[in-house]
């Protein structure tokens, strides 16, 4: 990486912190010839679990599995409708279609960016909200409704909905530990959470071919464990999230202050603790900010350039006018533990400039 790029996300200010722990650990786990379902793996689970505040972790093999486990464990499938925001990562849509249900896409709010437009049927088997950007969505409107929730907290951890940390309130919530999310590891990785001692056990067999007793499977099932290597990366990271979360905190509160008036910032509802795993701006002339990033050695990202019923893989006739309008004037600029001010101001100039 050239000396005055800023790059999205910097994970080397991470590494710095516990980079020899993990390879110290990593070099006994060759050693000890134990790489799947070991002791790294159940330790860290826990520690996962007790900092949300749920009774089990099940360590998985990527976030999107997550998903599909979870709707699995809840028996969704071929009539069932599943409501999800149309504005969202493809996974949150892709599992709902892979076990065979109807997704049903509803608008987001205007501030926070999570599902807002839940209108249940008879038919609606669960509602996957998203805490999309690391914003917890609506969970008090949502619990109302009396319908089982999957949270997608994959771009949430460690964020607080009314002291009550996200991935607490589903029957089943859902991380993923993908390198850049906010708590990630080196390769894919991710977990599924539930209070629900049953879910947990079914969760279990279902990453691991279906059975209990090896070779003998009591149902069709899959491949889908978090590695010992993982595991071993996560824990001390896991360590320092708060730490890490703070410093994000720290920086989107300088960007609010010194983009104030030159483009929308991210809000935050109250009594929510919003853990930016992406600053987003808003603005009508989102393209032309992104060019001029790009030629001031800035990176930029849309998240998402489309709604998900509007993509040809997903395509449904409707209207969400909010998650569109979304996907034209958003875009993510780099937030991460460790960006300096300076940096930030660097980041601040080009968008200045190219608003004015
Ligand atoms: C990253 C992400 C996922 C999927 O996680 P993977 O580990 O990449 O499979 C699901 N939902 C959301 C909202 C995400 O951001």
């Amino acid at each position: 990486m050239s000396a005055d790029r800023i790059p999205l996300l910097d994970l080397s200010i991470q590494h710095r912190e516990v980079r020899a722990e993990i390879e110290a650990e990593i070099a006994k786990i060759v050693d000890g010839n134990h790489f799947i379902l070991g002791p790294r793996g159940k330790a860290f689970e826990e520690e996962a679990a007790a900092y949300l505040g749920v009774k089990h972790g099940i360590g998985l093999a990527n976030g999107t599995d997550a998903l599909l486990l979870a709707l699995r464990a809840l028996n969704v499938g071929p009539g069932d409708e599943v409501i999800l925001p149309a504005f969202t990562f493809v996974s949150t849509a892709e599992v709902v279609v892979h076990v065979g249900a109807t997704p049903v896409y509803a608008d987001i709010d205007p501030d926070t960016y999570c599902v807002a437009d839940v209108k249940p049927t008879a038919k609606t088997k669960a509602i996957l909200p998203v805490h999309l950007f690391g914003h917890p969505a609506d969970m008090d409107r949502l619990e109302k409704l009396g319908i089982p929730l999957i949270e997608d907290g994959a771009q949430s951890f460690g964020a607080i909905h009314k002291g009550k940390k996200t991935m607490s309130f589903g029957r089943i919530a859902c991380t993923s530990f993908f390198p850049s999310k906010n708590l990630g590891c080196w390769g894919d990785g991710g977990m599924c959470f539930t209070n629900d001692d049953a879910l947990a056990k079914d969760l279990r067999v279902l990453r691991n071919h279906g059975w209990e007793k090896k070779y003998f499977p009591y149902r069709v099932a899959y491949n889908s464990r978090l590695d010992e290597v993982q595991a071993a990366v996560l824990r001390p990271k896991l360590r320092k999230l708060d730490a890490w979360t703070d410093d994000r905190i720290a920086a989107a509160k300088r960007y609010d202050e010194m983009l104030k008036g030159v483009v929308g910032t991210p809000k935050v509802a109250p009594g929510m603790k919003h853990v930016y795993h992406m600053y987003m701006i808003r603005t009508p002339k989102r393209d032309a900010v992104a060019e001029a990033l790009a030629k001031a050695g800035v990176d930029s990202a849309v998240y998402y350039p489309s709604t998900i019923p509007g993509t040809d893989a997903f395509r449904q006739k409707g209207s969400w006018p909010v998650a569109e309008t979304m996907a034209r004037e958003l875009l993510a600029i780099p937030v991460f533990p460790g960006i300096t001010p300076a940096q930030q101001e660097r980041v601040v100039r080009a968008i200045q400039a190219a608003v004015s």
